[in-house]
């Protein structure tokens, strides 16, 4: 059975930076993942560069920033004041993911400068810019449920768990 739309994928995953860092491991955690082909579940790139492909098969790709996280906007850097944000300097650490409350509604934003009045986010996606480096096996396709292509995800492990 050939990976195509409303089908429903589980593979492993390495994910590597083009510095050869391991950024994420499907193989880490031990369960592989389950998306659902076509349903815009995965990054783009890695999603195209599924389709056709057959449980049992491995490949590697790189997905350029383009098809994965986007390329990083310097306009998504910005400086907040602490007053505002209702916390002091020493709470703030560079590095740390906030979550914000923004005009677009939530944001995730990484601290990149602490001073004593304001700080400096980035809530560009901190994979943003970057080259992806997936080393894929697949392990499952199967047909997508009713249910699953109703609700435009995987059900099961490694998939979307309802309450
Ligand atoms: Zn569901």
């Amino acid at each position: 059975m050939k990976i195509e739309d409303k089908k429903v994928v589980a593979f492993h995953y390495t994910l590597t930076s083009d510095e050869g860092v391991t950024l994420d491991s499907s193989r880490e955690r031990g369960e592989p993942m389950m998306y659902l082909h076509g349903a815009n579940n995965i990054i783009p790139g890695l999603e195209k560069a599924m389709a056709g492909r057959a449980a049992g098969e491995s490949f590697q790709v790189t997905v350029p920033p383009e098809e994965a996280y986007g390329v990083r906007k310097e306009a998504n850097v910005q400086r907040l004041t602490l007053k505002k944000l209702g916390v002091k300097p020493n709470q703030l650490k560079p590095g740390m993911v906030l979550n914000l409350q923004t005009t677009q509604g939530p944001a995730q934003v990484t601290v990149l400068k602490v001073g004593r009045f304001s700080v400096d986010v980035d809530a560009n996606h901190p994979l943003s810019g970057h080259n992806l480096n997936f080393d894929v096996e697949v392990v499952e396709v199967r047909d997508a449920t009713d249910d699953e292509t109703g609700h435009g995800h995987a059900h099961g492990p490694g998939g979307h768990q309802h309450d």
